[in-house]
């Protein structure tokens, strides 16, 4: 990408393992920041320059293999030069950042990657290091919980790879010692955490992880982020039922719960915002939307408008798709805030077929 005058990007970091929807996910922000690339490991469109974090391994796949580290220990990463790239960054400068080839499993000659005003960090470490966390001006993990993982990965390993089932879960079990030692320990340094579990509503036994209970963690944080939270009271507790009543949203088996709560996340005051179920028709959305507070959308529907813009994107019928939307317009939101710009949409009618 071509060189621009960038004073200080504004940095976003977001963790979580492979196959728990980050590249989803950064198709959403995408979306909304009104970019049109959607590839993890590209320069994203004008606004945003998105890094993966593999890109700092130091063990090639054969140096994994023979010394028996995974790529998620730390040992098999250059945090030094994470953190001296990323403030290289934050002060403008352009930086010649190594390239971690996913086909060959090899460490490829450096690329350079200029300041944009946006660069978003992706991969399994962004919120580890304390260096690499003080460029960061936003900080989100993704959790997916083990029975959720394993049912993506079967889904996408199995059907689309034709992988064994047992290999899967094999190699799934294999990662979970240093998942736990080295990944999971960022939850204490988010300042927003997305959490999916099986649901908890009533349904048949064995479909726990066929649906979904999405929880948007809001945790207290420095970096001026104000939580989305619902009806006219921040604070107060709800649990609502979208489809109870006349004129209520059209949800299909097993129906959709919302909730809104406090609670403590780690040692820290969080707002929780928690839909389980499935939603009907995606154009009914803006019965929930219309109950947030906080949202920082530009006009009334356009978080409808965004599930609608993605609805093939896995999650675009339940919480999960819901809640990643809402953390991208929360980082849109804070963009706007650090840097004084505002970023402009297109106009949109709420029956209008433009999406
Ligand atoms: P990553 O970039 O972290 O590897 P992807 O966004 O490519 O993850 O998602 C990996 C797979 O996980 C998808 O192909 C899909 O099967 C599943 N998946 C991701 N997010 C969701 C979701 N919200 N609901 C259902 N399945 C999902």
């Amino acid at each position: 990408m071509a060189q621009k005058n960038i004073q200080r990007p504004v940095i976003f970091g977001v963790a979580a393992d492979s196959g728990c929807g980050k590249s989803t996910f950064l198709r959403r922000v995408n979306a909304i920041f009104g970019t049109t690339t959607s590839k993890a490991h590209t320069p994203t469109g004008d606004l945003i320059t998105t890094i993966c974090l593999d890109d700092f391994h130091t063990l090639d796949r054969t140096g994994r293999a023979d010394t028996g580290i995974s790529a998620l220990d730390v040992r098999a990463n250059n945090f030094a030069l994470m953190a001296d790239q990323l403030k290289a960054l934050k002060q403008g400068r352009a930086i010649k950042k190594p390239i971690y080839n996913h086909d060959t499993g090899a460490i490829d000659p450096v690329e350079t990657i200029h300041p944009n005003h946006i660069i978003i960090v992706e991969g399994l470490h962004p919120m580890l290091d304390k260096d690499v966390i003080e460029s960061l001006d936003f900080t989100f993990y993704i959790d997916v919980s083990d029975p959720v993982k394993k049912a993506w990965k079967i889904e996408r390993d199995m059907v689309e790879r034709g992988h064994k089932k047992e290999d899967i879960i094999a190699s799934i079990e294999s990662r979970k010692p240093d998942f736990e030692k080295f990944v999971e320990p960022q939850k204490a340094n988010a300042d927003v955490i997305i959490s999916i579990e099986p649901t908890k509503l009533d349904v048949a036994p064995g479909e726990e992880t066929k649906y979904l209970n999405t929880r948007l963690i809001q945790r207290e944080n420095q970096h001026g982020i104000r939580p989305v939270y619902m009806f006219e009271e921040e604070g107060s507790t709800v649990d609502w039922d979208p489809c109870a009543g006349p004129g209520a949203m059209a949800c299909p088996y097993p129906g959709t719960r919302v909730r809104y709560y406090n609670e403590m996340s780690g040692e820290k005051h969080a707002h929780v915002l928690e839909v389980d179920g499935v939603f009907g028709e995606t154009e009914e959305l803006f019965f929930i939307e219309e109950r947030l507070s906080n949202t920082n959308t530009k006009y009334f529907g356009e978080l409808t408008k965004q599930m609608l813009k993605n609805k093939a994107a896995p999650g675009s019928g339940d919480g999960s798709g819901l809640i990643q939307a809402l953390v991208a317009l929360k980082m849109r939101e804070s963009y706007e805030r650090f840097t004084g710009r505002t970023i402009q949409i297109p106009k949109w009618g709420l029956f209008l077929d433009d999406y």
